[in-house]
């Protein structure tokens, strides 16, 4: 039987609500073979995974989400089965961490000034890894009332023109791509359905991508809506992008994002798993005896 492949997951190490062996766990319930830990610039809870997963049978693969700017967007790229210990890629992570704190503040700042204090201890409040994210800020401010979930805050208050709007600079592309390839892992584009791209922008994001030397597109996630796969899928082929699936879960507060369950790849998709590198890298894990004590309670 197929293996079920979940390569998108969050935990407490950036805005997911479970630490990442209770992540493992659910994995492991949800019938997940192969979990990839992705936390937004931050690989701090892969060792914790690693050593759960060791245990629970379940193969975790090493991963991060990288914010990258690119052409004046956003954009996530997902580093799979890199090493956490390469130094590149740590560095580079570490300065968009140091970057997001100095947003933090200019974020708390921005809706001080529309008569909402305390925002920054607040929002760290609901962090408990090393970064702090806009979902951290959104889950304050509904637990203040400004809003009644946590989409209704991003709206209201942190996009563009709005008090807790920052206009964010990020690691360049080809730098996010440099650290993945030192750390010998795959670039994936995350979520390529939901940036605010003209299917033109998405060709050329694809090509430029390519060019540098990124490998995959995660066709199938759980932030996409059904139509975007058969586009993301073709989309793949004509780059030469491998195919990539996740359903990008941030806990189980989030319902609509199913963890390891996600449709297949359509058939003519060929899967990041099938790289060479992907093969290899589970292999590096390296299990902490007391912390696989520790889990052993828990599975
Ligand atoms: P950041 O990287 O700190 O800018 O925060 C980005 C994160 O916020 C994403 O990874 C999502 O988890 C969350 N997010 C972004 N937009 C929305 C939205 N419209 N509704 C809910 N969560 C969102
Ligand atoms: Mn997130
Ligand atoms: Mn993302
Ligand atoms: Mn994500």
């Amino acid at each position: 039987m197929a293996l079920n492949y979940d390569l998108h997951a969050h935990s407490t190490a950036s805005d997911g609500t479970l630490s990442p062996a209770e992540l493992v766990v659910l994995a492991q319930a949800q019938g997940v073979d192969v979990l990839a830990l992705t936390d937004h610039d931050d690989t701090a809870g892969v060792a914790e995974a690693q050593a759960a997963a060791a245990h629970c049978g379940v193969t975790l693969v090493p991963g991060v989400e990288i914010s990258v700017s690119w052409r004046h967007q956003t954009l996530h790229v997902l580093g799979l089965a890199v090493d956490p210990d390469c130094q590149p890629l740590a560095r580079g992570l570490a300065t968009l961490r140091d970057y997001r704190t100095w947003r933090a503040e200019e974020i708390a700042r921005g809706l001080a000034a529309h008569g909402i204090d305390g925002a920054l201890a607040g929002a760290a409040a609901h962090a408990s890894g090393q970064i702090i994210s806009r979902t951290h800020f959104a889950r304050f401010l509904v637990e203040h009332g400004h809003a009644r979930d946590v989409a209704h805050v991003f709206k209201r208050f942190l996009v563009r023109g709005r008090p807790g709007y920052v206009a964010s600079e990020w690691a360049p592309l080809e730098d996010a791509l440099d650290w993945i390839q030192a750390a010998g892992g795959l670039a994936v584009i995350a979520h390529p359905g939901r940036y605010r791209l003209s299917s033109g922008g998405l060709r050329r994001l694809c090509g430029e991508f390519r060019e540098m030397g990124g490998d995959g597109l995660e066709v199938i996630s759980g932030s996409h809506l059904p139509a975007h796969n058969e586009h993301m899928a073709r989309l793949a082929g004509q780059f030469s992008l491998l195919a990539s699936c996740g359903s990008d879960y941030h806990g189980p507060e989030y319902a609509y994002q199913g963890l390891g369950r996600l449709q297949q790849l359509p058939a003519q998709c060929t899967p990041v798993w099938s790289d060479r590198r992907f093969q290899s890298s589970p292999s590096r894990a390296r299990i902490d005896a007391e912390q696989l004590a520790r889990y052993q309670q828990q599975c």
